[in-house]
């Protein structure tokens, strides 16, 4: 390990456990997807385990089930779920040749309550997201979901710029 980090986290009570395990919530945009090299490089602050979050809006699967008939809205949503899964399967085995144990998980609801619910279940020391995310507003500092997410959160949250 870098001396110079590894001063620096001993020096905060608790340090060794900083980094232990990160949720890494992904929206799978270019923003989120930064995340990935940062999640890599701390492996060397002592990361050991990273959880790899989906989160399937609630709210759009409410209006695909009001557009279509209950078993069309029950096969896109299956596709949904499926088709995350693969993508979070891919990024989980870039992490896993770095040497991180991963868990993946897809939830369905509203993406800020789950994360922060995922957060306090899987007991993780920090989360990292993108500053931003698949709307990438220009003029706005922070995404809704980012917003909230540090806003509400009790544990530490790294957020990547875009
Ligand atoms: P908004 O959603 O408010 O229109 P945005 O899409 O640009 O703005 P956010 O949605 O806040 O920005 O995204 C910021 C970060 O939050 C993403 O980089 C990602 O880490 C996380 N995130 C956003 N949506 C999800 C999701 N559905 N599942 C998991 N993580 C998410
Ligand atoms: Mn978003």
């Amino acid at each position: 390990m870098d001396l110079k980090l590894s001063i620096s986290i001993s020096s905060v009570k608790g340090g060794e456990k900083m980094f232990d395990k990160i949720l890494y919530p992904t929206d799978f945009s270019r923003n989120a997807e930064k995340c990935l090299a940062f999640v890599q490089r701390l492996r060397e602050a002592g990361t050991r385990e990273v959880v790899l979050l989906h989160v399937l809006d609630r709210r759009s699967f409410d209006l695909l089930s009001a557009l279509d008939s209950e078993t069309t809205a029950h096969a896109a949503e299956e596709n949904m779920v499926k088709s995350s899964l693969e993508k979070l399967n891919e990024t989980a085995q870039e992490l896993k040749n770095s040497g991180l144990a991963v868990k993946i998980r897809v939830e369905k609801g509203v993406p800020f309550s789950e994360i922060l619910k995922i957060a306090e279940e899987e007991d993780v020391s920090a989360i990292i997201v993108g500053s931003h995310g698949t709307s990438n507003l220009t003029e706005v500092l922070l995404g809704s979901v980012s917003e909230k997410v540090i806003r509400k959160s009790k544990r530490t949250v790294l957020v990547v710029k875009r």
